[in-house]
């Protein structure tokens, strides 16, 4: 049974959030653990980034049409992030983290003198965060509303915002941190990229790999992309290489030597698997990604979890909405001053 965002209010202004349990829909714990036959998904090889951060402008654009992730009815523009860290009103679009605006985002790790890129003593490399496309998503398998889903064929995991009911256990389940709520908006929904599924049917593929100019983010089949990352891998460091541009499959080559990779490629075992996947010169503990995360799937063991203690969750919402209200309602009046 679902359950309606209206009703779930209700229930929790009520103190009846325990009303909720029965309304779960257990059977997304059991999700499938294989990965889908179609599944497509991203490379990211930040030892060939340059921070130009095409990716995340094309993406911002891209999912601001009707279909797209960042869409709202009435949405003429992209939604731009209008206030920097220190408060200032920005002249430009410069996010500094996920948000309900900014679904993929590109930052950089500096160690000392910071001279030498992809290197982790007085070095530094750029990375990558957004949606890691799980092959088992535990936002998705802990959704009493069933408002995320994994599509069956090219398993891109997506958002239905009507059926949302606002209680944010996706964002508590996630493992690698990625679902943002809307804090700044009326009628909040939760954002995160979707692999730019609305663009499959037009023949067009995820829209940071289509901008990037350096082949360091390329869509392609799942199996094809962990093919090339661990040829990658088996390349010795100086070797001249051709690296695909835009898709794995494509004939547009960006030729340079390949840079000394840490470790191995994150997303292929952690949580399971996940779609998209990354390559780094620099260790991924370094550049702020949990690599303490389970390799096997997480949705049986979180749902297990969040059921014993959804009043905490029911708290979490209310309390969370609270706050943010009260101290929004502080950032008017003192601009008022
Ligand atoms: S990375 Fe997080 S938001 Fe993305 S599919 Fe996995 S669990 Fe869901
Ligand atoms: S796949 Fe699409 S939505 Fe996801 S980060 Fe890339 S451009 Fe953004
Ligand atoms: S467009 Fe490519 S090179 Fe530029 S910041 Fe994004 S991933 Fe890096």
């Amino acid at each position: 049974m679902a359950i309606s965002r209206r009703g779930f209010l209700k229930g929790v202004a009520g103190g009846g959030g325990l009303l909720l349990v029965s309304g779960v829909p257990i059977a997304n714990a059991r999700m499938s653990t294989e990965l889908p036959p179609q599944a497509v998904g991203l490379l990211y090889d930040a030892t060939l980034c340059i921070g130009c951060k095409s990716c995340m402008v094309n993406c911002k654009t891209q999912n601001s049409v009707p279909g797209g992730a960042l869409y709202k009815k009435g949405m003429t523009a992209p939604p731009y992030e209008d206030k920097g860290p220190k408060g200032d009103e920005g002249i430009w679009d410069a996010p500094q983290e996920l948000s309900g605006k900014t679904l993929n985002i590109i930052k950089v790790y500096k160690n000392g003198t910071a001279e030498t890129k992809d290197t982790a003593v007085n070095g530094y490399s750029f990375f990558k965060q957004q949606c890691l496309h799980c092959i088992t998503p535990a936002c998705a398998s802990v959704c009493p509303a069933g408002a995320f889903r994994k599509d069956p064929g090219n398993g891109s995991v997506y958002y239905l915002a009507d059926r949302c009911i606002g209680c944010r256990y996706c964002q508590l389940a996630c493992p690698f941190g990625v679902p943002r709520y809307e804090w700044d908006s009326a009628w909040p929904e939760v954002r995160k990229c979707q692999l730019c599924r609305h663009r499959y049917a037009e023949g067009k593929y995820a829209a940071c790999a289509e901008s990037c100019p350096t082949g360091a983010t390329i869509f392609g089949k799942v199996v094809d992309l962990r093919n090339e990352a661990r040829y990658r891998l088996t390349l010795t460091p100086g070797t001249v290489y051709d690296f695909p541009v835009k898709t794995v499959d494509s004939t547009e080559k960006s030729r340079r030597p390949v840079a000394r990779y840490a470790g191995g490629t994150y997303g292929l075992v952690e949580a399971g698997g996940t779609q998209n996947i990354m390559l780094s010169g620099v260790s991924f503990e370094l550049l702020g990604f949990r690599k303490n995360i389970p390799n096997s799937d997480l949705p049986q063991l979180t749902w297990h979890y969040i059921r014993k203690i959804l009043w905490v969750f029911a708290g979490v919402f209310a309390g969370g909405t609270a706050i943010y209200e009260f101290t929004h309602r502080q950032e008017k009046e003192g601009s008022h001053d």
